[in-house]
């Protein structure tokens, strides 16, 4: 899901954005390492607005606990990571997290990994190019996330979808006796369909659905009409 994101846009010839085409390979995280009260995501896009270029500095999003703000475009570069032109630069999506003392550095880390997440989504990006600053220069950046880098990380590995290698395969019975199948998602006399013998299926998972206390495959036979049967591992085998 796409999150909620308050753009501040540096415009364009402004001398903080270098205005490189980007393709993101990889997002950088940054703490701001500015605890002052009010040092939050609006400060810093005001902040990113204000520079004349005699710092070369920017980032493409600033966190905190309640917004998100983008300053440049991801698909343009912007100067965090101080490796020149390097992959932090050239290749990287910038974020910095608000550390103000008058927030919650909690909160804003979650949303930012809310935004992580986004981002991988969007740009095809595993967790193990969700790079801390210090990759690329070595600087102690995210200085509050580096002690706790590992289980920081940990939130941005995508979960394999619970069906990735059910669906589309073969399930069959292993079950000693005639095993029910049924016309719906049931467990009911009524509604069974048929039985199959030990060693029979269906060729096709299309979903795994709750029903009762238990869950079903919902399956196609090869003539394509749909059917439920037991998803237990005692009953049946995906293969
Ligand atoms: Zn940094």
């Amino acid at each position: 899901m796409k999150p909620l994101i308050k753009k501040m846009m540096l415009p364009k010839g402004h001398p903080c954005r270098p205005g490189y085409d980007m393709v993101p390979l990889y997002l950088t995280i940054h703490t701001t390492g500015n605890d002052k009260k009010g040092a939050n995501a609006f400060m810093h896009g005001r902040y990113l607005q204000s520079l004349d270029g005699t710092r070369k500095v920017s980032w493409h999003y600033t966190v905190d606990e309640e917004l998100i703000v983008q300053h440049i475009p991801d698909n343009e570069s912007a100067w965090h990571a101080g490796d020149g032109n390097g992959p932090g630069n050239r290749s990287s999506i910038g974020i910095e997290i608000c550390e103000n003392r008058d927030g919650d550095f909690k909160k804003a880390v979650s949303r930012a990994i809310t935004l992580i997440r986004y981002l991988q989504d969007c740009y095809d990006i595993p967790s193990y190019n969700v790079s801390p600053h210090q990759r690329w220069n070595g600087k102690q950046c995210p200085k509050k996330l580096l002690p706790r880098w590992k289980d920081f990380i940990r939130h941005t590995e995508r979960r394999a979808s619970p069906l990735a290698g059910i669906l589309g395969r073969r399930v069959e019975s292993v079950h000693h006796g005639h095993l029910r199948f049924y016309d719906k998602p049931s467990w009911e006399d009524k509604d069974v369909a048929g039985v199959i013998p030990n060693g029979y299926g269906f060729p096709d998972i299309l979903e795994k659905v709750t029903v009762g206390s238990g869950h079903q495959y919902k399956v196609a036979n090869s003539k394509g009409d749909i059917y439920y049967i037991t998803a237990s591992p005692k009953y049946v085998r995906v293969i």
